[in-house]
């Protein structure tokens, strides 16, 4: 486990609790933690500085404020990391919690039962870092030149990694993931490094457009080499759904490529998509002209599972740190159970993201439910020869009896 050690806070009444935690979070490493007996301490402290602590740690029951009047009170504080409930909860309360942070727009992960262990703490430092790890950018940020200039010497390309169908195995689909190419450099530049960075200089629609083109001319190798049932799923920015001509350009590109609409998903991040009308009607119009569209890194967000029936998802991305530790984690079962629920009744298509473990995969495998999944128990996302030599690895040692 590395996760650094970040600022903490634990707020709960109990002394001896707060020992305890103490004793748990440093034998983790974890040294800057702030520990308040009342909910009004604490927030007064998070008010003067939203942005410091990391991760929060409530318990639910506390004379005065208890643990819901605290988190609804950090959502007007703007607190903008995570927070973790620190008690026994049933699964009625566990999606009550759950909604109200998601009103409050707060970014509740998990819950810790007593007593507490090492062992449970280690599952929720991985959920945060799972949490995280989307919007930290490594050492290797790009400028706009070398963006551009990537761009130019066909550096950019598109990766692809598998959403295989739980039930027969087979790849029903494959994620394009954008690279840019360095040689010699160690590997693939990923795109936290550029993503963000053209979205802010008008590049965005050059990366997408170029990792379509190039998918799109590699679809017949790859579909004479696995078969042509798959489908592509392609990643967008909220911000290139302002443009309500998105789906008109896109879909030049598709038709000029050879491919219909209905061979494409359309992903776009829960976190930072539907904030405006023009967003909303931009997916509609791609869903007219018949491409899937995923609500990607669900959990990350707050989209309610009841506003879900209201838009036009054909598919739902649940995020790795709803996933990472499933298998022991009441918290994120609950939540993963009832969309589960929902999604079958509707016939929305499920992914489970950043599947790493046999564990976390077996987790799934006792639905009856069609779910796909994802993750590099599988495979990391690779270039397009890669992949199709992993395919046929995995078609000699797991497709072989089907
Ligand atoms: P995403 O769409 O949620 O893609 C999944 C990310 O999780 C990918 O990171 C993938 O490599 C990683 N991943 C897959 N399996 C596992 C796993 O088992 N464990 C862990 N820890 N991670 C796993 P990647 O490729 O670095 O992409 C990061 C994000 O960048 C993507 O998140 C997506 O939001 C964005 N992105 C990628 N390509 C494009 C693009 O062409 N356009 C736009 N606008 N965004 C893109
Ligand atoms: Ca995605
Ligand atoms: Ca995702």
């Amino acid at each position: 486990m590395d996760v650094d050690d970040i600022p903490i806070m634990v707020v709960d009444d109990s002394k001896s609790i707060r020992l305890v935690m103490k004793k748990i979070l440093n034998r983790l490493n974890m040294e800057d933690i702030t520990f308040c007996e009342d909910g009004a301490k604490a927030l007064t402290i998070i008010k003067q500085d939203p942005e410091h602590y990391h991760l929060i740690f409530i318990d639910l029951n506390m004379p005065e404020m208890d643990g819901m009047a605290l988190i609804r009170q950090l959502g007007s504080a703007r607190f903008n990391g995570a927070v973790v409930i620190a008690s026994q909860m049933e699964h009625r309360v566990i999606n009550l919690a759950s909604d109200i942070a998601k009103k409050n727009h707060i970014h509740l992960i998990g819950n810790l039962k007593k007593p507490f262990d090492i062992s449970q703490m280690e599952c929720i430092l991985e959920k945060y870092r799972a949490f995280r790890q989307r919007s930290t950018p490594t050492m290797n940020v790009l400028s706009v030149d070398e963006i551009r200039q990537a761009i130019n010497q066909g550096r950019l390309m598109p990766y692809y990694q598998p959403k295989v169908d739980i039930n027969t195995n087979q790849i029903h689909s494959l994620e394009v993931l954008a690279r840019i190419d360095s040689p010699g450099d160690g590997g693939a530049i990923t795109p936290v490094n550029f993503i963000s960075i053209a979205e802010n200089h008008n590049l965005i629609n050059l990366i997408t457009f170029h990792l379509l083109k190039t998918a799109l001319f590699e679809y017949a190798e790859l579909e004479s080499e696995i078969g042509d049932f798959f489908t592509l799923s392609i990643n967008i920015s909220a911000l290139q759904l302002e443009d309500l001509n998105m789906p008109d350009k896109f879909d030049a590109i598709v038709l000029d490529g050879g491919l219909t609409a209905k061979k494409i998903t359309i992903e776009v991040t829960e976190e930072h998509a539907l904030k405006t009308d023009k967003q909303l009607e931009t997916l509609n119009r791609f869903r007219i002209k018949g491409y899937g569209i995923a609500l990607d890194d669900f959990g990350t967000g707050f989209t309610n599972i009841s506003q879900l029936l209201s838009l036009p998802f054909t598919e739902v991305k649940i995020d790795r740190s709803l996933i990472a530790g499933i298998n022991d984690d009441q918290f994120s079962q609950v939540i993963v159970n009832s969309l589960i629920d929902l999604t079958s009744k509707m016939e929305i298509e499920l992914v489970a993201e950043g599947i790493e473990t046999i564990e976390e995969l077996e987790y799934f495998v006792k639905f009856k439910a069609l779910i796909l999944l994802q993750g590099y128990l599988f495979t990391k996302p690779k270039p397009k020869d890669e992949l199709i030599h992993w395919y046929h690895s995995w078609k000699k040692t797991i497709l072989k009896n089907v």
